[in-house]
């Protein structure tokens, strides 16, 4: 095995990344090697701020020796227990722990690796729990345009994004229908009429495609309460409980995919506590584990476990689903100790201060260069959406990509993060302080100044100011 970096740096085409152009990818790979706190080295030896935890992963940071050290007392124990024959002392401990901090009445864990396989998860259980309540006609999902719900083909029938991401792998399951998404700014995606899009006007609508579809017809709303692929919109915690109110009105199980969203991100534990609406079905994977190891969970409240799936052994009604990884001992170790250290470290207050003080920078520094849409976002995740023109909220042109060339920038610079052609995301791991949020805005404010006058010098767009 060779440790010589341009060597490795060529026997990286025997790797699939995701959604990468592989080719592309390997004239100028990433190798990473070594994190750190909310820092990461590459194979060259140079060292990235890394502004979105991976990606909405890494919540605690690298190298947290209270995680490490969990690890390895699992491992000295044992690393795999059977989820088709039982259970360990582990993941026992874990579920217990993790229902402790989800909504009240959310209780009954399903421990999984990853969040594909949480959200695909939701789907069966919401149609096997209507086929064995008396509703066996209940199997569609509605979902919202613009969200991502997963890779595998159930969750990609969920997801609402259009374009080569999903459309290469046509056609999806049978009864998935999608909305407009909350938002409260101009639409991009060409759904709807390109005004605002209210979330209440969603809200409403979702009453309207049940009644016409036929409650008796729909299984599930799925939604991620602030959609990181829709542009990490929030909607207002009166969409919340009106869509509450329309699911528990209709019999329909509301799911919340908070893969993104869960373990602090939003400032509470779950966006569920953040807003004030708990759904039925609760999906969250990527800061459970900080990526220490694979973990996800579906959990879904008591009554309706106990309502479709306990019953006697000739009655044969047990959620008929599993993976083999689910439920790892080791995964779970990280789940008790991921808990521990944002609870000791008090990190999701942390993570409330630093956002709070990332988007007022942004609000400001990015006016002052003449070119902010909106800043976006709650707890500790943030973005900022570009204009051209800040009077009339015009866009720049789609291919100019400008959220794009910022990224390339950012890498360039030494920060990694997230960038949509007309938004980009902030997401450090909760673990930042404010200064090292300084560093990061720092470095941003300085690649957009230096883009803005390219883009000025070539083709006369953007009005750069000395920050
Ligand atoms: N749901 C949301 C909101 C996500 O962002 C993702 C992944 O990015 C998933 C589901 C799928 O999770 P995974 O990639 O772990 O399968």
């Amino acid at each position: 095995m060779s440790s010589d970096p341009e060597q490795l740096k060529r026997d990286a085409r025997h790797v699939i990344l995701d959604l990468q152009q592989m080719k592309a990818f390997c004239e100028n790979p990433l190798i990473i090697c070594e994190g750190e706190g909310i820092h990461v080295t590459d194979i060259d030896g140079k060292r990235y701020l890394d502004a979105v935890s991976g990606i909405y992963v890494a919540s605690v940071g690298h190298g947290e020796p209270r995680v490490i050290e969990a690890i390895r007392r699992q491992h000295d124990r044992i690393a795999f227990v059977a989820p088709l024959h039982g259970v360990s002392d582990t993941a026992i401990r874990y579920a217990k722990r993790l229902a402790g901090i989800t909504p009240e009445g959310l209780n009954t864990v399903k421990l999984l690796s990853g969040g594909s396989e949480s959200t695909e998860s939701a789907l069966k259980f919401a149609r096997q729990y209507h086929r064995q309540t008396g509703n066996p006609h209940k199997y569609k999902v509605i979902g919202n345009y613009s969200a991502y719900h997963g890779g595998t083909l159930g969750a990609m029938s969920m997801t609402g994004l259009g374009g080569p991401r999903k459309n290469v792998f046509g056609p999806f399951l049978e009864g998935f229908i999608h909305l407009p998404p909350p938002r409260t700014f101009r639409l991009s995606d060409g759904a709807g009429d390109g005004a605002a899009w209210s979330d209440m006007r969603t809200a409403e609508l979702l009453e309207h495609v049940i009644a016409q579809e036929g409650p008796e017809s729909v299984a599930a709303y799925i939604i991620e309460p602030i959609s990181n692929t829709g542009g990490i919109f929030v909607p207002s915690t009166a969409y919340f409980e009106r869509v509450r109110e329309i699911c528990t009105a209709n019999n329909v199980l509301l799911i919340y995919d908070e893969i993104i969203t869960g373990m602090g991100r939003t400032g509470n534990w779950f966006a569920a506590q953040t807003f004030g609406v708990a759904p039925d079905i609760l999906c969250i994977g990527k800061g459970l584990s900080g990526g220490y190891a694979p973990l996800a969970a579906m959990v879904v409240r008591d009554e309706l476990h106990l309502e479709a799936f306990w019953g006697e052994p000739e009655q044969n009604i047990h959620f008929a689903h599993g993976h083999t990884f689910g439920g790892n001992p080791v995964s779970a170790a990280v789940g008790l100790a991921m808990i521990d250290v944002i609870e000791q470290d008090d990190l999701i207050a942390r993570g409330r201060r630093t956002g709070e003080h990332l988007r007022a920078r942004l609000e400001r520094q990015v006016a002052e260069l003449g070119i902010l849409g909106q800043v976006r976002g709650c707890g500790a995740l943030s973005c900022v959406e570009f204009v051209q023109d800040m009077a009339t909220k015009q866009p720049f042109a789609d291919d100019c990509r400008f959220g794009k060339r910022i990224e390339r920038r950012l890498l360039d610079a030494g920060v990694i993060t997230r960038c949509d052609p007309h938004w980009i995301a902030f997401a450090p791991p909760l673990t930042a302080t404010v200064a090292q949020a300084d560093q990061i805005l720092d470095i941003f404010m300085r690649c957009v100044q230096e883009e803005l006058a390219a883009m000025s010098l070539a083709i006369g767009v953007g009005r750069p100011r000395p920050v």
